[in-house]
């Protein structure tokens, strides 16, 4: 039985509209009508108050109500700017409601969602990092996987408003450990990815037709999630970005972006990462060859010796 004392009528703020924001806010006021959304691109606001949220003015006019603020920035300046404010504007934490609970669900670093997390609660509110797993697929399907770090009270009660907008949620610890679990798992699968690109690479070059392939690490010790939900060479898998020209699903740049928190994770806490660090540099290149954009499975092109 849930404990959140959040209700259908609950005021709620919903601040960053972008790529992911935008169908996480229209999941979200399906179920909590009483939603301000905010966010600087004027187009991201018409299209939420087209479906019925408030457009507030600003960052501050949205929140001014709220019981809950839900925040989904690009990275961890822009969240810490937005709560503990900077040189050009003064943070939320100076007009939030007392108790207001905050889940901030960008992926940023552990340190920033730590910072802004003691910041609110010495202010009296309380705060989750709750990062996600999914892409824009599972924000618009209502499918994302939360993982949350923060307390067990504001856990419990974040559970509800979560659930609205995904599908598993999962508490991985104290605040930044829904950070620190977001890249581990990114990092694992940046190397199962390059790792299933070469070898099936390999298998090319000597003759090999990529399916057979695929279908023989299937069944042996090679399998893994990329073999089977994200065949990265063209034309294995219907419906995957490798068989769209690495159109849609998640950017290399988004990748990168995730490595590169794992890194700085691993430097502050002296552990070897040796195989994310390689991934890292691998995924830097692919981006800096103009990759950037597409689906982070085309870092199968990288490995092939004709580079379509
Ligand atoms: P995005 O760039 O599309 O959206 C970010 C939005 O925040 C933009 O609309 C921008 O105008 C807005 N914004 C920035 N500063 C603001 C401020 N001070 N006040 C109000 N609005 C502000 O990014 P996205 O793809 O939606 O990603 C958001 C977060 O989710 C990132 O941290 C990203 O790493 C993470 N993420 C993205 C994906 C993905 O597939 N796109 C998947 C998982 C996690």
């Amino acid at each position: 039985m849930s404990t959140s004392p959040f209700s259908r009528t609950t005021n709620i703020a919903f601040i960053g509209l972008g790529n992911m924001g935008s169908p996480m806010a229209l999941n979200l006021l399906r179920h909590y009508p009483n939603l301000a959304v905010f966010d600087l691109v004027p187009e991201a606001l018409a299209k939420l108050a087209a479906e019925g949220a408030r457009a507030a003015s600003s960052a501050m006019d949205a929140v001014k109500d709220a019981d809950v603020v839900i925040s989904m920035l690009p990275a961890g300046k822009h969240v810490k700017a937005l709560y503990l404010g900077d040189d050009q504007q003064p943070g939320l934490v100076s007009v939030l409601k007392p108790n207001c609970l905050v889940i901030d669900s960008s992926t940023i670093d552990a340190a920033s969602a730590q910072a802004v997390g003691k910041g609110l609660v010495a202010a009296g509110m309380q705060f989750i990092d709750a990062p996600v797993s999914g892409g824009v697929g599972g924000a618009t399907a209502g499918t994302l996987t939360f993982i949350v770090g923060g307390d067990e009270k504001c856990y419990q009660a974040a559970l509800p408003i979560l659930q609205s907008m995904g599908k598993n949620i999962f508490h991985a610890g104290a605040v930044g450990a829904g950070q620190i679990a977001k890249i581990c798992n990114n990092m694992l699968l940046s190397v199962l990815m390059v790792g299933t690109a070469e070898a099936l690479q390999l298998a090319v070059d000597n003759g090999l037709d990529p399916k057979t392939m695929s279908d023989i690490m299937l069944q042996s010790s090679g399998r893994n999630w990329t073999l089977e939900l994200y065949n990265p060479c063209p034309d294995v898998m219907p419906n995957v970005p490798s068989s769209k020209g690495y159109q849609g699903g998640f950017m290399v740049d988004l990748m990168k972006k995730d490595l590169g928190l794992a890194m700085d994770t691993a430097i502050q806490s002296q552990s070897s990462t040796p195989m994310g660090s390689l991934t890292h540099s691998l995924f830097s290149m692919h981006s800096l060859q103009g990759n950037g954009r597409l689906d982070f499975s085309s870092i199968f092109k990288l490995f092939s010796k004709t580079k379509s």
